[in-house]
């Protein structure tokens, strides 16, 4: 028999995460559709289910002179209210769902998931966010990139919750948010993309590129970054083919219902290339 419960602390929630046995619901945004029934009844769970909705102290937004801290259950919508979150990250929540999946959604959920077409973590892997887990014995802070492993795989164990998402202040000079879906609200990327530069007299300062639904994960090269860093804008500029040519290597997507792999890596270059040569 399944088990249902709806704490009223964050200390009463890891009490009860700590046999390992309940899965968290946030806004259900995606539990509740990928556990859904064709014959109009309601979603069969096969786990305990802990709904995180009353943990007023998951609900803040925070800031410091190093970063901003975003509680797990700050809805999307509510998000988008808040001055202290990065324009950028709010920019790419408000092409999430609709304002009906906003209010629920969070990016805990989307963290969650795991999916490799989660819009809010391609911006969170651009802003270098870290995720914080709380247990009963521990806390850790984990960079999003070593968190989320594969598609719907993530490094959350089952006595874990995620507390809050920092993300480190940051300021750019430019940046682009692309998401290609098959309407214009409330789609599933096909491909994103994202670019944010930070340039001090005509030299590339910071460089930064990530991709979304072209891979399984979000792809992000630090690698590559590095290289372009410390050259004029013009040199960039230049250098573009030769960009493209390594991204192009790490790019893999897959063919699905809403698209198929030779137009996600096309489209995901042609970004790449619009974004550099229109700095
Ligand atoms: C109509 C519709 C449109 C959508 N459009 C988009 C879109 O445009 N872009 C997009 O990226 N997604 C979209 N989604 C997917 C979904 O809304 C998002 O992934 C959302 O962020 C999920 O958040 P949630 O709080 O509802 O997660 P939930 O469904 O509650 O949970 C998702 C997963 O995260 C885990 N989880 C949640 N909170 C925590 C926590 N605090 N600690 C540990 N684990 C946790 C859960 O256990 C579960 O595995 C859409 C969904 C629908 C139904």
């Amino acid at each position: 028999m399944v088990k249902q419960v709806i704490p009223k602390s964050l200390n009463e929630a890891v009490d009860y995460l700590y046999d390992g046995s309940y899965r968290v619901i946030a806004g259900g945004t995606d539990l509740m559709v990928q556990k859904r029934n064709t014959a109009e009844t309601p979603p069969q769970f096969g786990e305990n289910l802990l709904f995180a909705f009353n943990l007023d102290e998951l609900k803040h937004v925070n800031k410091n002179e190093r970063c901003v801290r975003i509680g797990s259950m700050t809805s999307m919508e509510s998000i988008l209210h808040q001055n202290d979150v990065p324009s950028l990250l709010k920019e790419v929540i408000q092409d999430i769902g609709s304002p009906a999946i906003r209010n629920l959604a969070t990016l805990a959920g989307n963290i969650g998931n795991a999916s490799p077409a989660g819009d809010s973590l391609v911006p969170l892997y651009l802003l270098d966010a870290q995720i914080v887990l709380i247990s009963k014995n521990q806390f850790r802070h984990l960079p999003i990139e070593k968190l989320i492993l594969g598609p719907r795989k993530t490094g959350i164990n089952n006595d874990e919750i995620i507390k809050e998402i920092t993300i480190p202040i940051q300021d750019f000079t430019k940046t682009q948010w692309t998401k290609v879906g098959g309407r214009q609200a409330d789609a599933i990327s096909k491909v994103s993309f994202l670019g944010a530069v930070k340039i001090e007299n005509e030299m590339i300062v910071d460089f930064r590129i990530a991709f979304g639904a072209v891979y399984k994960t979000v792809i992000r090269s630090r690698d590559i970054e590095k290289d372009y860093k410390n050259i004029s804008v013009s040199e960039l500029k230049e250098r573009r083919i030769e960009i493209s040519k390594r991204y192009e290597d790490l790019i893999l997507p897959i063919d699905d219902q809403r698209s198929n792999k030779e137009y996600r890596k096309k489209v995901a270059l042609n970004l790449l290339n619009d974004f550099i040569i229109n700095l």
